[in-house]
């Protein structure tokens, strides 16, 4: 059960293109698995058209087609409503089996064997990370593996983090996020997460900037992950 969704404005600037590579890699993965949100984006694909084929997209600002798509979003007006024909589909057709330790469709470009194979560097003994790529310009976007019952040291992000569960589940003061959960945390964003005790979690974060950890493990780590991260020289 998926309880932490992207937001509408993260789905909105997927179904319109606009949302960098990095964080378009986490909605995917979360689509392939989410029903809910599944919907959703054929709701915004389908006003998207509808406001093209009205010619209100053209000379016009994006910002000002997603206030478009916002309003009408709300209204649900009637000859956007689906058709009795498209609601004959059964619910979760589209949605994947979880397995466990499957790799998502949307991520085997990057992990073409298993999560073992990556190259994962060991950043304390219960937590790993494993780059996946950076993109130019600055996010990272990678796995982090910890083990299970493992606190991962308090710390701050400089830019947004966001974090999607593939496998295990881990809680901070928030809530606990399972499989499939997508997480947003901004910058101001402090908080230490910590993984159940059942299983180890393994995650999907994008890194706008590098993370800095604020306590005992800070020395340590730091150093580290600025020399892993090429554009935080
Ligand atoms: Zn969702």
């Amino acid at each position: 059960m998926i309880n932490y969704h992207p937001s509408i404005e993260i789905l909105t600037d997927y179904a319109a293109g606009s949302l960098p590579l990095a964080h378009s890699l986490c909605v995917s993965t979360h689509l392939e698995h989410c029903n809910e949100c599944q919907q959703q984006i054929k709701k915004l694909e389908t006003l998207g058209a509808h406001l093209f084929d009205q010619g209100h997209t053209e000379h016009r600002q994006l910002s000002n087609l997603k206030d478009s798509f916002f309003k009408r979003l709300t209204e649900e007006p009637e000859d956007l409503v689906e058709s009795p024909q498209a609601n004959k589909k059964p619910v979760n057709e589209d949605v994947m089996q979880w397995d466990d330790y499957k790799i998502p469709n949307s991520l085997r470009q990057f992990i073409t064997k298993g999560y073992n194979e990556l190259n994962w560097m060991r950043l304390s003994p219960s937590f790993k990370i494993a780059t996946l790529y950076n993109e130019e310009g600055g996010a990272q976007v990678a796995l982090t593996r910890i083990k299970a019952g493992a606190h991962m040291p308090v710390h701050t992000h400089t830019g947004d983090e966001i974090t999607l569960v593939l496998q295990g589940a881990f809680s901070d003061e928030s809530g606990v996020y399972r499989k499939g959960d997508f997480i947003n945390r901004d910058a101001s964003h402090k908080h230490q997460p910590i993984v159940t005790k059942d299983a180890e979690c393994i995650c999907l974060t994008v890194l706008d900037a590098p993370i800095e950890f604020t306590g005992w493990f800070a020395r340590l780590l730091n150093p580290l992950i600025r020399r892993y991260h090429p554009h935080s020289h």
